[in-house]
């Protein structure tokens, strides 16, 4: 018998949309993984590493050079404090993200998360035991509602999940909400799982972590990614950052959930959070000049589009071109119609209530960035 979760968990939007994207030969603006940015540095580190490394099962909590690089950059870019010790290096931000549900969750406990939210937190948090409520953000501009998140809270919460660069919005969660998080959880016992696997891909404003707050330092896993911060979506390479009262257990998780990463790619990270400031800068510069393009581009084809604070995501109102419009039939007429691939904001809602947006990703090509707009400026955007 398959189990409940998982028998009644329908195949990702993401996969639905790119191969329909495949099938149609129409450019994907959906999926969110980036065109033609993976740093030479980077693939050449892993070739030497592959060439004159090992390729046995590296330490279980991850290469040391890594761990110390995680912590250095770190420290480097948001000025946190961690010991390599504080690091465990996982398979991708995926893995971190389930060994934290897996480890911190027990049987009934609540989580709160935020919607829209990604969608591989709530299957494993249910798998684990656990139940998440959904505290709604809205546009245009998702501030944290902060009455409606205290009303969420009830003496089952056991923690938050904040995902801050946040996809699919691009919103930084700023001061003010973080500094009102950190008082819930003090004042509710909470432990807080942020998913920052955006931290490098800021455009407008600074990145503010939850593991900056010394008062509440030793309740968060703080969760990053290579996949994002190096543009190699496919590698994998993902770290949780934790006091050691909270990464033990976490530990505990990663060792039989997947144990270790391929070494070589471990080590090719390091080399990337080592590099100088000018390989970050320009990553930013280049995803910045695409996410004006492309927004430029669909408000002038009459979609509303806010410039992404951070992310590679470009979140489009709709509704000039469907008014009451269902954003699932939008995308598929799209993709079907004009040839251009998104994906339905509804992805990132459990009761697909608010149905008036949908996502570009804006980390493509620029010629495939300028074909999509072509092909949406061809369909004209039917009435
Ligand atoms: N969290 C968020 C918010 C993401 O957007 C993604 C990638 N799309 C992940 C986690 C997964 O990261 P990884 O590929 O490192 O597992």
């Amino acid at each position: 018998m398959a189990n409940a979760t998982f028998s009644q968990v329908s195949t990702s939007i993401f996969e639905i949309m790119s191969t329909l994207a495949r099938e149609k030969g129409a450019e994907n603006l959906g999926q969110g993984f980036p065109e033609g940015l993976e740093p030479p540095e980077l693939i050449e580190a892993a070739v030497k590493a592959l060439r004159e490394g090992s390729h046995q099962y590296p330490p279980m909590m991850g290469l040391p050079a890594l761990r110390k690089a995680v912590a250095d950059n770190a420290r480097r870019f948001l000025g946190l404090e961690a010991a390599p010790d504080e690091v465990m290096i996982t398979s991708g931000a995926t893995e971190a993200l389930s060994d934290c549900f897996l480890a911190l969750l027990n049987p009934g406990d609540e989580v709160i998360v935020f919607e829209p939210v990604y969608d591989s937190y709530a299957p494993i948090i249910r798998r684990g035991g656990a139940v998440p409520v959904a505290v709604k953000l809205t546009p245009p501009d998702w501030r944290l509602p902060f009455e409606r998140l205290k009303a969420a809270i009830t003496p089952r919460t056991r923690a938050l999940v904040v995902n801050t660069p946040m996809n699919p919005v691009g919103k930084i969660f700023d001061t003010e909400e973080l500094g009102f998080l950190a008082e819930l959880m003090l004042k509710h016992d909470l432990v807080a799982i942020c998913d920052e696997v955006y931290e490098h891909l800021v455009f407008e404003g600074a990145h503010k972590s939850l593991f900056g707050i010394a008062e509440i330092r030793d309740r968060v896993a703080r969760i990053g990614s290579a996949g994002k911060t190096f543009s190699v979506t496919g590698w994998k390479v993902g770290y949780v950052m934790a006091d050691p009262k909270l990464l033990g257990p976490i530990a505990r998780a990663h060792q039989f959930v997947t144990f270790t990463t391929p070494p070589a790619l471990q080590a090719a990270v390091a080399a990337g959070l080592n590099m100088p400031q000018a390989y970050f800068d320009a990553l930013k510069q280049a995803l910045q000049t695409r996410r004006d393009f492309l927004t430029n581009g669909l408000n002038t084809l009459g979609f509303k589009v806010r410039p992404a604070q951070a992310t590679y995501f470009a979140v489009a109102d709709f509704s000039a071109f469907d008014s009451d419009g269902d954003d699932l039939a939008f995308c598929k007429r799209m993709v079907e119609e004009a040839g251009v691939a998104a994906i339905p904001l509804t992805a990132f809602y459990e009761n697909r209530d608010l149905r008036s947006h949908i996502r570009f990703c804006f980390a493509k090509q620029q010629t495939t960035l300028e074909r999509a707009l072509q092909k949406l400026a061809n369909w004209g955007a039917p009435q």
